[in-house]
């Protein structure tokens, strides 16, 4: 009797094996690509909160341990500092409109996922990549799983289209984020919606989302209140992205 029930058991574990990162990649279809047309400037509207004005980091902490940000500043631009972690705004938002402008190196190398990698979290609920991503990374030319590419909220909506412009251009995020909302028991009353431009195309269009990301298994909400917005230092060896004119409209006041 005790042989059979270990035997039932090592059933269950085969036929339910651990997810895998390769599950909640979407490689088909493909968003068609869309030429954007020339870049436009998007200097802040009044009464928006300038989070980078391209001189310096005092808006922004590390998230590891909400330190001074260490990111690099130089002529006017924010670049990524490898191996530094995360940085998020010292502030905390709901819901909002935000503004961020960002740059592949032009001569990127690596691939698939190692290739330009950043993102913005549009709340950040903790260290590391706690947080909801909409991911930056080269997708000019260059293939990965839909719902990984630019523009893409990650490995949960593909983008609409790929408008991608080549390396060593600036690109820009324009987004519409509205706030999830938590309810008795920290059950989620309201889900987050998310709206984004990616160089003035439409590529996030009023998206439900299903909760935080991850990067195995499926996405699930923790209750969370107003949360900074945190910009990735991702782990992989390629070259360093850029910003510059950051801002933000807190549309809770
Ligand atoms: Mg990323």
């Amino acid at each position: 009797m005790k042989a059979a029930m270990c035997f039932t058991c090592l059933l269950a574990i085969q036929s339910s094996p651990l997810p895998r990162p390769e599950d909640t990649e979407v490689w088909t279809p493909q968003p068609p690509v869309v030429p954007p047309g020339p870049f436009v400037p998007s200097p802040p509207p009044a009464g928006a909160i300038v989070l980078f004005d391209g001189t310096d980091l005092s808006n922004w902490v590390s998230t590891r341990d909400r330190t001074p940000a260490r990111w690099l500043v130089q002529d006017g631009v924010l670049t990524v500092a490898k191996g530094s972690g995360n940085i998020e705004t010292r502030r905390r938002f709901g819901s909002y409109q935000f503004h961020l402008e960002w740059r592949i190196p032009q001569h990127i190398a690596g691939d698939g996922q190692a290739r330009g990698n950043s993102g913005v979290f549009l709340a950040s609920t903790g260290d590391g990549d706690l947080g909801y991503e909409l991911q930056i990374l080269d997708s000019y030319r260059h293939r990965t799983y839909a719902n990984g590419q630019a523009g893409s909220i990650y490995k949960q909506y593909a983008p609409l289209a790929n408008p991608a412009r080549r390396p060593g251009e600036w690109q820009s995020y324009d987004i519409v984020w509205q706030a999830p909302t938590f309810g008795l028991g920290a059950m989620v009353s309201r889900p987050a919606t998310v709206t984004v431009f990616m160089n003035g195309v439409l590529v996030q269009d009023q998206r439900v989302l299903k909760g935080a990301t991850v990067y195995v298994g499926e996405p699930h909400y923790t209750a969370h209140g107003r949360a900074p917005i945190k910009l990735q230092d991702h782990g992989d060896p390629s070259a360093p992205i850029s910003f510059r004119n950051i801002w933000v409209r807190d549309l809770d006041s």
